[in-house]
């Protein structure tokens, strides 16, 4: 089956709700090819590699986290990014990206999804009083000892997360917020939680979870957004029944 690039646009703003977010980059269509979509790839970043592995299956469209044309980028077509666009010129692949939008969303995004593979009981939003709050806070069922939350974060994610042990004995519970949100720990800290998980971590991410009494653990920028796209790909593939392939080209970022 095929479904129409512009209705698929359509039930993906739909979905996501980008409207509703500030973004640091455009979401929606950001390159655009051929008007029918049958196959549709999803990834995390649209780097060379994902393009290149989307050109090899014959895919028309790409749904990514990470697309192009961030606030403040440079705006000229040369390098990598000219490569990059003639790749999807040059093939007709639509590419269509959801930076804020696929982290937020309540079932299918980056952290729900995280969230739910690391058996964490939503109670609430990082952001307290946005009902669009990007990171999330929860609990654990049985509260784990941070060796042993380690331990299921490796298992789940495939990487070992680094870990600074600042706060108690036993987690209960958590914050969370996939990628490069170590700054939100300031937010787990007011609320009085436990431990705080995210991808990356800064040089005084350290000191901050070691005085402020919390658990941090770093479980990779890419590693903990690889759910959002996924499932989000394999959401329009059972609306119109298309062809979907989720492609994770591994990062140890
Ligand atoms: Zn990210």
């Amino acid at each position: 089956m095929s479904v129409k690039t512009e209705e698929l646009i359509a039930a993906l703003d739909n979905l996501l709700e980008p409207g509703q977010f500030r973004d640091y980059a455009p979401n929606g269509l950001q390159v655009e090819g051929c008007p029918e979509v049958k196959r549709l790839v999803s990834g995390v970043t649209a780097s060379q590699a994902l393009l290149d592995a989307a050109v090899e299956w014959e895919a028309d469209a790409i749904l990514v986290h990470h697309g192009y044309f961030w606030k403040g980028e440079d705006a000229c077509i040369r390098g990598i990014k000219r490569k990059r666009l003639k790749t999807l010129l040059d093939h007709d692949i639509n590419l269509l990206a959801y930076h804020l939008p696929l982290d937020a969303h309540a079932t299918l995004g980056n952290n729900a999804r995280l969230g739910d593979l690391l058996g964490l009981k939503v109670t609430g939003g990082l952001e307290v009083g946005n009902p669009r709050s990007i990171g999330l806070v929860g609990e654990l069922e049985t509260a784990l000892t941070a060796q042993q939350l380690t331990q299921r974060i490796a298992t789940v994610l495939g990487r070992e997360p680094l870990h600074i042990d600042g706060g108690p004995e036993l987690i209960r519970t958590l914050g969370w917020c996939s990628g490069g949100a170590q700054g939100y720990i300031e937010k787990a800290v007011a609320l009085g939680l436990d431990a705080f998980i995210s991808g990356e971590v800064s040089e005084p991410t350290f000191h901050s979870a070691q005085e402020n009494g919390i658990h941090y653990f770093a479980a990779g920028h890419h590693a903990t957004e690889r759910y959002g796209a996924k499932a989000v790909g394999e959401y329009l593939a059972e609306a119109f029944a298309l062809e979907h392939r989720f492609i994770d080209i591994p990062n140890p970022v």
